[in-house]
């Protein structure tokens, strides 16, 4: 009963592609099982996720919401999926997104956005969740599902989970493998958690995280136990805060949370010092020629021969096969960042904008090598606006592409970041603030976040 209750309220919001409910209550009933036989439960034992339609799932369809892999049942089982279910874990579906992880409200998703369960103060116009894990921020903001899964290329936990008012960490990038996520921009694709505290990320990252040989990119090291060592006495630590985050334009809400969350680090013991991350500017639009050129590298693979959708018209040959599948497989935003990718690679243009972006890359990364002389951690706004009502940015990706203008920086550096409510603006919608921590260092970016949750 209490699954169809959270159906129809799934429904309403779009969270969900399809629903598993079989494979939830099996984890459940795996937990009476193992009860019975004084067994371990598993740190995720019984716990019904939801999971976005980016990793594969053995014999349950995944699309990563786009027409092109309609109808594709993988053979097979993404890595951190597969870590969850052996911590005891079950599924209650494939969430929702943006096309293949491309966009930052969820609007670009083949199967229709997602509404945020959130609403402005006196109105009923529907919001944005963020994106592009909007079917997860939704899901976890609604109570639907206690924790999802997410992934982050520049910003798509964070992001939307600033907007639903949850927390979500990226994890350093490697910590966590990328076998079995649909790709979308290698260098910087990472999964991590989503849900409702600190503690419930910490846990859940442990589940998740983890060594792969069948990823090349993978950490060679260790999981800590994250959830044992959480302490929000940030004494002896160190704080920065980035003057170049300090945008102009930025809503007053979101100063005043900004605030909020230092005052609360003091009183956690921290020190709160000034800092420089002088290229940050720079680092959209680098992100903005690294993503895309990756992306149409990733995507070349959906030919109409391998995956879902197979358009072959009457009497076509092979090319003309490939044109029409992707043609109609792939969504504007997909498309645009296609282009956008085979451009800045192509031979006449890929010093100037390829190599440049490489180098921005390098540059933001020394910024924060730079910023750790002088602090622990760094803090943030997650977002430079609290969400907006679905269809308003849609016809404009330049100023869709600057939610994540505050996200994309430790993106490109590789490192962990994590966004924790802290407060609403002044018609009732959440915030969030970033943290972002030396590489490896979850447990300094989870402590500081205890410390504002
Ligand atoms: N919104 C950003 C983009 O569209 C980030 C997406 C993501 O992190 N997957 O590329």
């Amino acid at each position: 009963e209490a699954f169809n209750a959270a159906v129809a309220g799934a429904a309403a919001l779009n969270a969900f592609i399809v629903t598993t409910p079989d494979h939830a209550l099996a984890a459940a009933d795996a937990v009476d099982e193992r009860r019975a036989q004084g067994e371990a439960l598993g740190v995720m034992g019984g716990v019904p996720i939801g999971m976005k339609d980016l990793f594969c799932t053995k014999g349950v369809q995944t699309t990563a919401a786009s027409h092109i892999l309609e109808g594709f049942i993988p053979q097979y089982e993404s890595t951190v999926s597969s870590n969850l279910w052996a911590a005891g874990a079950g599924m209650l579906g494939k969430l929702n997104l943006d096309q293949f992880a491309m966009g930052s409200s969820n609007e670009t998703s083949y199967f229709g956005n997602v509404s945020s369960p959130w609403r402005k103060d006196g109105t009923n116009a529907a919001m944005s969740p963020g994106g592009s894990s909007g079917g997860s921020a939704a899901s976890v903001s609604a109570r639907i599902a206690p924790a999802a899964t997410g992934t982050d290329t520049g910003g798509s936990i964070r992001q939307p989970a600033a907007f639903a008012g949850i927390c979500g960490i990226k994890p350093t990038y490697g910590r966590c493998s990328r076998w079995g996520v649909v790709a979308f921009a290698s260098s910087l694709d990472q999964a991590g958690p989503m849900a409702h505290s600190v503690e419930d990320c910490a846990i859940m990252l442990g589940a998740m995280a983890g060594f792969d040989p069948k990823d090349a990119t993978s950490l060679k090291m260790d999981v800590p136990d994250w959830e044992a060592a959480l302490d929000a006495d940030l004494k002896g630590k160190r704080i920065g805060i980035p003057r170049e985050y300090r945008m102009e334009g930025t809503d007053q809400a979101i100063l005043d949370s900004w605030e909020q969350g230092k005052a609360w680090l003091r009183d956690a013991g921290a020190e709160i010092v000034d800092i420089s991350l002088p290229h940050t500017k720079y680092a959209l639009p680098a992100y903005y020629i690294i993503a895309p050129a990756e992306a149409s590298s990733n995507l070349a693979r959906y030919d109409g021969v391998r995956y879902g959708l197979r358009d072959l018209p009457e009497g076509s040959g092979l090319q003309d096969m490939y044109a029409a599948t992707r043609a109609a497989g792939f969504g504007d935003e997909v498309k645009r960042r296609v282009l956008i990718g085979t451009y800045v690679l192509s031979a006449g243009f890929y010093d100037a904008y390829y190599t440049q972006a490489q180098k921005i890359r390098a540059l933001v990364a020394q910024d924060f090598a730079q910023a750790w002389a002088q602090c622990d951690a760094i803090l943030a706004p997650t977002t430079p606006t609290a969400s907006f009502p679905l269809g308003s940015l849609s016809d404009d990706p330049l100023t869709m592409y600057l939610n994540d203008v505050f996200a994309v920086p430790a993106s490109l550096a590789g490192l962990p970041a994590m966004s924790v409510p802290c407060g609403v603006t002044s018609e009732g919608l959440p915030l969030g603030l970033q943290l972002v921590g030396k590489a490896f260092d979850e447990q300094g970016v989870l402590n500081a976040g205890l410390a504002i949750e």
